[in-house]
C-alpha cells in the first residue's frame, strides 16, 4: 500500500527518536473530525494531532488569517522588528488570563521552550532557586542548548538540578487509600509542605508548575479541593502557583484554561500546540515580574507573524463558535458512553477527564487494578483498523486518551463510541493478533 511505501522510506530516512507510532497511518488530507489516508481510508480523528487541531482541519477563517499574513512581511522575525500580529496576539492572551494584576506574554515556538522560558525566568523573578512539579508530568525536551552554549545564554540556566517531583494526586491510584474526586483528605498536600520544608525550602522555592489535569501522565484529574488547597498554600509561603497549560488550554476542557475550574488565579501559564492553529507558536503569560526580568529570553522564530495571526483566529474560532461549551457538552456525552462501556467490559477500570480530554484506564482485573498496557496497545491497533484514531498514555502506558477537536458532533461521538465498543469486544474475545504491534 502507499503507507508502507511512505512508512518504509520514512523507517529509511527519519529518526526514530522523533516519532511515535502506534500503528501504520499517513495521512493525506482531512477537513472537519475526519482525516484520510494515503490510500485513501477516512478516520475519524479522536488525538487531533496531539491535541493541536483545536478547531477542525482545515478551518477556512484559520487558513483565511495565515494567507493573509503570509502576505505581509511574515518573514519579518518579532525578535529583531515588532509586528503588529504578535503585539495583538499578546493583548488578547494577557485579557484573557484571571487576575487583577499586570500581566505581560513571551512567545516561543514550541511547548517546550516556553516551559523552558518558565524554568529560568522563575527563579530570576522571585529570587528563590528552587522549582516543585509533579510525578508524571511532561513538560518538554530543551535546555541542553542553553548549557551548550558558551555564552551569556548559560549563564541563565538556574534552577536546574533544583527541582523536586511530588507525587500528583491520582484518585484512582491515590496511595493513601480510597479517595474520591470531591472529597478528598489531601494527604499528598502533607507531603508537599514536607518537601517545602526540607529538600526544597519553602523561602527557596520559586514556583510550584503543573497541569490542571495531568495528560500525558495518564489524563488524570485531580480531587477538587486539591488545586484550592495549593493555592492557599502558595499564598501562605510567597510561592508562585504556575499551570503548563500546553495541552489542556484554549478551551479543551471547557474553560480557556483547565485551572479556572479550580477557581484559582494562576501567576503565570505556558500555551502551545493548538496556539498557532498548527503552526509553531508557544507562549508563556504571567504576572509582568516574570517576562519583564533583566535578560534575554528568545528564539529567532518566537512569536512569528503567520503563527500569531493564526493564533488570533484560533481564539476568535473558539469564542465565535462557542467551542468551549461544545467541548463541556461532548466530553459529557463521551464520558457517559464510555461509562456505560465500562458495565460491558471489565478491563475499563476508570473514566475521567474535563471536557475533551478524556482518559480510560484499562486495567486487567479491577480488584487490584494492575495495569493493562499491552491490551491498550492493542485496542488503539483496532480502533485505527475500524476507521478511528486514539493514542495511549499514562505512566503504564495503559490510558487510552481522547482529544478530539473542540468541533465534534454527537453524531462524531456516537460513531467513536460504536467503533471503540466494537474494538473492545475484539480485544476482550482475543480477536488480535499481536504481531501486528
Ligand atoms: N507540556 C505539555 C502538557 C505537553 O503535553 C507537551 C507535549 N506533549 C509539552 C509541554 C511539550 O510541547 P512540545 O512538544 O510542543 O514541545
Amino acid at each position: 500500500t502507499a503507507a508502507e511505501r511512505a512508512l518504509d522510506r520514512e523507517a529509511a530516512a527519519i529518526g526514530r527518536v522523533m516519532k511515535i507510532r502506534l500503528y501504520p497511518f499517513v495521512p493525506a488530507a482531512a477537513e472537519g473530525v475526519t482525516i484520510t489516508d494515503v490510500d485513501g481510508r477516512s478516520y475519524l480523528d479522536f488525538i487531533a494531532a496531539a491535541a493541536v487541531v483545536q478547531t477542525g482541519y482545515r478551518h477556512p477563517r484559520i487558513r483565511q488569517a495565515i494567507h493573509d499574513a503570509m502576505d505581509g512581511v511574515w518573514t519579518a522575525m518579532h525578535c529583531c522588528h515588532p509586528n503588529t500580529h504578535t503585539i495583538d496576539l499578546a493583548e488578547r492572551l494577557a485579557a484573557m488570563l484571571p487576575g487583577d494584576f499586570p500581566k505581560k506574554v513571551w512567545f516561543g515556538t514550541t511547548g517546550s521552550d516556553a516551559n523552558d522560558c518558565l524554568s529560568r525566568l522563575l527563579p530570576r523573578a522571585t529570587g528563590r532557586r528552587r522549582l516543585i512539579s509533579f510525578i508524571g508530568a511532561y513538560h518538554g525536551q530543551t535546555t541542553g542548548s542553553a548549557l551548550l552554549s558558551g555564552h551569556q545564554t548559560q549563564a541563565d540556566v538556574i534552577g536546574l538540578g533544583n527541582v523536586t517531583k511530588v507525587p500528583y494526586p491520582d484518585p484512582y491510584r491515590c496511595a493513601h487509600g480510597p479517595c474520591s474526586r470531591d472529597g478528598c483528605s489531601l494527604k499528598c498536600l502533607e507531603q508537599i509542605k514536607y518537601t517545602l520544608a526540607s529538600v526544597s525550602p519553602a523561602a527557596d522555592t520559586a514556583a510550584i508548575i503543573l497541569e490542571a489535569v495531568q495528560s500525558d501522565g495518564g489524563d488524570i484529574v485531580p480531587p477538587e479541593n486539591f488545586i484550592p488547597a495549593l493555592r492557599r498554600l502558595c499564598d501562605e509561603t510567597g510561592i508562585w502557583l504556575v499551570f503548563d497549560e500546553v495541552k489542556t488550554g484554549l478551551g479543551r476542557t471547557g474553560r480557556w484554561f483547565a485551572f479556572e475550574h479550580a477557581g484559582v488565579i494562576a501567576d503565570a501559564i505556558s500555551l502551545g500546540k493548538p496556539l498557532g492553529g498548527g503552526l509553531p507558536l508557544s507562549a508563556v503569560v504571567g504576572r509582568h515580574e516574570l517576562l519583564d526580568v533583566d535578560t534575554y529570553n528568545l528564539f529567532t522564530l518566537g512569536g512569528s507573524p503567520a503563527p500569531a495571526a493564526a493564533g488570533l483566529a484560533v481564539i476568535d474560532v473558539v469564542s465565535d463558535e462557542n467551542l468551549k461549551e461544545n467541548a463541556a457538552r461532548m466530553g459529557e456525552l463521551l464520558q457517559d458512553g464510555l461509562r456505560h462501556l465500562a458495565r460491558k467490559y471489565p478491563i475499563i477500570g476508570d473514566v475521567r477527564g474535563r471536557g475533551l480530554m478524556v482518559g480510560v484506564e484499562l486495567v486487567r482485573d479491577r480488584a487490584t487494578r494492575e495495569p493493562a498496557g499491552r491490551e491498550a496497545a492493542r485496542l488503539a491497533y483496532r480502533c485505527f483498523e475500524l476507521g478511528l484514531l486514539v493514542i495511549y498514555c499514562g505512566l503504564y502506558g495503559n490510558v487510552i486518551e481522547l482529544t478530539p477537536p473542540l468541533t465534534i458532533t454527537a453524531q462524531d461521538v456516537e460513531k467513536a463510541l460504536a467503533i471503540f465498543d466494537e474494538a473492545l469486544s475484539d480485544i476482550a474475545a482475543g480477536r488480535f493478533d499481536d504481531a501486528k504491534l
